[in-house]
């Protein structure tokens, strides 16, 4: 009976204790989980702000490394939680010297 989440129906933004940010939560059964991905307590399932503005980055991290991509905010469009990320976290860039490959032989 564990089968990991694959709908988008299955991850909500949600509100925690100590924290003014928009965290994420499962949702099973219509149940949502009493933590959030970044394991806070989950206070509310109807967040004042909007998870672009204010979204809290590790639940984003977590339920990417899970496998969903996207997140349902109430009475908005899904949130897409890879762009997300990229935009909080912009990968570092490459700049090391190039390495000539050396023909072998
Ligand atoms: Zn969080």
């Amino acid at each position: 009976m564990s089968t990991p989440p694959e709908t988008l129906e299955e991850l909500l933004t949600v509100t925690s204790s100590n924290s003014d940010r928009v965290h994420l939560a499962l949702v099973l059964h219509d149940v949502v989980a009493p933590h959030t991905l970044c394991r806070l307590s989950v206070i509310s399932r109807m967040p004042v702000q909007r998870f672009q503005a204010a979204g809290c980055v590790a639940c984003a991290e977590e339920s990417l490394q899970q496998g969903i991509k996207a997140a349902v905010e109430e009475g908005h469009a899904a949130v897409n939680l890879e762009r997300f990320v990229r935009r909080m976290r912009p990968a570092p860039e490459v700049r090391g010297p190039r390495i000539p490959r050396q023909p072998t032989g």
